[in-house]
C-alpha cells in the first residue's frame, strides 16, 4: 500500500510518501551494514545515553509526538500521550537493564575448564510494525536491538508515515548514528526480497496472522530466525465471585481502549450464568454512556477506527455475525456521521456455527458469551485459534490463580485484562505467534548466546 497520512476522524488525505525503489532499499541496508559494524563496537554507556536522550526528547515534545497519532491513526489524545510516556519509559527501561540482562553467565562445566556464554550482537533486524501502536511498536524492538548492538531496518505500517518518520528523527536527534535506525517505506511485497538479503539476520513482525505467515515463511525459507507478534481474541472471564463493579469498568477499559484496537484487547466476554444479566445490563450501560467524535477532542470517548477499511471490515464482520443469529444488544452497525466510525456494540447469542466465532474483532465490538460454570469458561476461553492474552475476575486470587494457569495464552492477567508494561514480557502462543518482546526475554531474541570454553 502506498505511505499516506489519511485522517479517520474525516477520511480526508493529508500527505502522501514516496516509496523507496529497489535500489535504494538496497543503499538503505549498505548504510544499514556499515553502521553496524561501528555501533556493535560501542561500549553500553554509549547505547545507554543515546536512550535516555530520546526518552527526555519524546517526554519534552509528548505533545507533538501525541499529536501525530491522534491524525494518523484516530487514537484518543490522552491515550497517545499515554503512549509516547510508555515508549519513553521502555527506552529508560532498556538503558537501565540491557547490560545486566547481557553479562556473561558464568558456567560449571563437570570436567573442570571454565566457561561461559556471553551475548553477542548479530547484525541488522528487519522489522515489520502495524499502526495501532506507532511508537510503542517500534521501541520494543528498538531500544532492545539496539542495546544489543545490533542495528534495525524498519517497515511501518503504510498509514501511520508520519509517526515512522518521526521516530527515526527522534533516534537520530538522540544521538544514534545514521543507519542505526532506518525507517523504510517499502510496499509489503518487497519485504521477502529484503529477508533474502544475507546481511538481514533477524525479523521481528507485529501484524496479523496473514502478515506473519507470509514474512514467517519467507525467514524460514532463508534460515533467519523470527519473532512473530501476531492477533488475538482475549477471553475476559468473570466468575460469579468476581467485584462487578471492578469487573465492568475494566471491560469497558479493556474492550475500547484505542478504540478496540489492540491485539491484547478483552474480545470475548465469558461470564458464569449466575451473574451474567447483572454484567451485561451494567457494561451495556458504560457503552451507552461514550461519546463519540473528534479524538483530539478531550471531552470524546469513542474516537474513529485507524481508517475507513478498518470501519467498514467491522462493519462487515458485525452484519455477518448478526446475519447467523446474533443479536446486537447496544450498537452493530456505523453511525450517520463521516469519518472511519463504528458505534460500541455488544453481541450474544454467537454460536459457534456463527462464522465470527474463531474470527478477531479490531475495533469496539465484544463478544458476549454466557456460560453454566468455571469448568466451561475455561473451555470456552481456550477455544480460539489464538493464544495471546486473557484476563479472570475472581476475589478469591487462589481460584483466579488456578483459572489462569489452565488458559492457553501467552498472558493472563487477573482482575484486569492483559496489558503491558516495559518489565512485563509480551507475546503469544497459537496462532497469536512466538518469541517474546519487553522484559529481559525481549532483548534475548536476536543476540548470539555464544559459549566461550577455557581448557583447564
Ligand atoms: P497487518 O495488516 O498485518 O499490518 C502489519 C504490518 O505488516 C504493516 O506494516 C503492513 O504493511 C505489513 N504487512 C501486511 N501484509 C504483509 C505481508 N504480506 N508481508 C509483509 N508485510 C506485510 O496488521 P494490522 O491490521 O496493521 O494490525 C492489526 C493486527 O496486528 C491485529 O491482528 C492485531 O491483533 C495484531 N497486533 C499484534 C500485536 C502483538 O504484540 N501480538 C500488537 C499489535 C497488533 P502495510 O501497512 O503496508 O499493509
Amino acid at each position: 500500500m502506498a505511505y499516506k497520512t489519511v485522517n479517520p476522524f474525516n477520511n480526508e488525505e493529508v500527505k502522501s510518501f514516496t516509496s523507496l525503489t529497489e535500489q535504494e532499499v538496497a543503499a538503505k541496508i549498505d548504510q544499514a551494514d556499515a553502521a553496524y559494524k561501528k555501533w556493535r563496537q560501542t561500549d553500553f554507556a554509549t547505547r545507554r545515553a543515546v536512550m535516555k536522550k530520546a526518552a527526555s526528547i519524546l517526554r519534552a515534545k509528548k505533545a507533538e509526538f501525541a499529536r501525530l497519532v491522534t491524525l494518523e491513526m484516530g487514537k484518543l489524545i490522552a491515550e497517545a500521550e499515554g503512549e509516547v510516556d510508555l515508549t519513553a519509559d521502555i527506552f529508560d527501561y532498556y538503558a537501565d537493564n540491557a547490560e545486566t540482562f547481557l553479562a556473561p553467565e558464568i558456567l560449571k562445566p563437570k570436567d573442570g575448564g571454565t566457561a561461559f556464554v556471553e551475548h553477542d550482537s548479530v547484525g541488522i533486524i528487519l522489522c515489520v510494525e502495524p499502526w495501532n501502536f506507532p511508537y510503542y511498536q517500534l521501541v520494543r524492538v528498538a531500544a532492545t536491538n539496539l542495546m544489543a548492538g545490533n542495528v534495525v531496518v524498519v517497515k511501518h505500517a503504510s498509514i501511520v508515515p508520519q509517526c515512522a518518520e518521526a521516530f527515526e528523527k527522534l533516534l537520530l536527534e538522540a544521538g544514534a548514528p545514521e543507519g542505526a535506525y532506518i525507517n523504510l517505506f517499502v510496499d509489503s511485497k518487497h519485504v521477502g526480497k529484503i529477508i533474502e538479503d544475507r546481511r538481514i539476520r533477524g525479523v521481528a513482525v507485529t501484524g496479523s496472522e496473514k502478515a506473519g505467515a507470509s514474512v514467517a515463511g519467507k525467514a524460514g525459507e532463508c534460515l533467519k530466525k523470527s519473532t512473530m507478534e501476531l492477533g488475538g481474541s482475549d477471553a475476559f472471564i468473570v466468575l460469579e465471585d468476581a467485584d462487578l463493579d471492578k469487573a465492568c469498568q475494566w471491560g469497558l477499559w479493556g474492550r475500547m481502549n484505542n478504540t478496540g484496537q489492540c491485539c491484547v484487547a478483552a474480545k470475548r466476554f465469558i461470564v458464569v450464568e449466575s451473574v451474567a444479566d447483572e454484567f451485561l445490563k451494567r457494561l451495556t450501560a458504560c457503552f451507552s454512556k461514550l461519546s463519540m467524535g473528534d479524538p483530539m477532542d478531550r471531552a470524546t470517548t469513542l474516537g474513529p477506527l485507524s481508517s475507513e477499511a478498518a470501519a467498514q471490515e467491522i462493519a462487515e464482520l458485525t452484519a455477518t455475525a448478526i446475519k447467523h443469529g446474533a443479536k446486537a444488544v447496544i450498537g452493530g452497525k456505523r453511525p450517520e456521521r463521516p469519518g472511519a466510525f463504528m458505534e460500541a456494540t455488544i453481541l450474544t447469542n454467537i454460536t459457534k456455527d456463527n462464522p465470527v466465532f474463531y474470527r478477531e474483532f479490531f475495533g469496539p465490538v465484544a463478544m458476549f458469551f454466557r456460560v453454566p460454570d468455571e469448568k466451561a469458561a475455561i473451555e470456552l476461553a481456550n477455544d480460539s485459534e489464538f493464544g495471546l492474552g486473557g484476563s479472570v475476575f475472581s476475589k478469591d486470587i487462589e481460584r483466579a490463580k488456578r483459572v489462569a494457569s489452565q488458559i492457553d495464552t501467552g498472558m493472563v492477567f487477573i482482575n484486569r485484562p492483559t496489558w503491558t508494561a516495559p518489565d512485563l514480557p509480551f507475546g503469544g502462543v497459537k496462532h497469536s505467534g512466538y518469541g517474546r518482546e519487553l522484559a529481559k526475554e525481549g532483548i534475548m531474541e536476536f543476540v548470539n548466546r555464544k559459549l566461550v570454553y577455557i581448557e583447564k
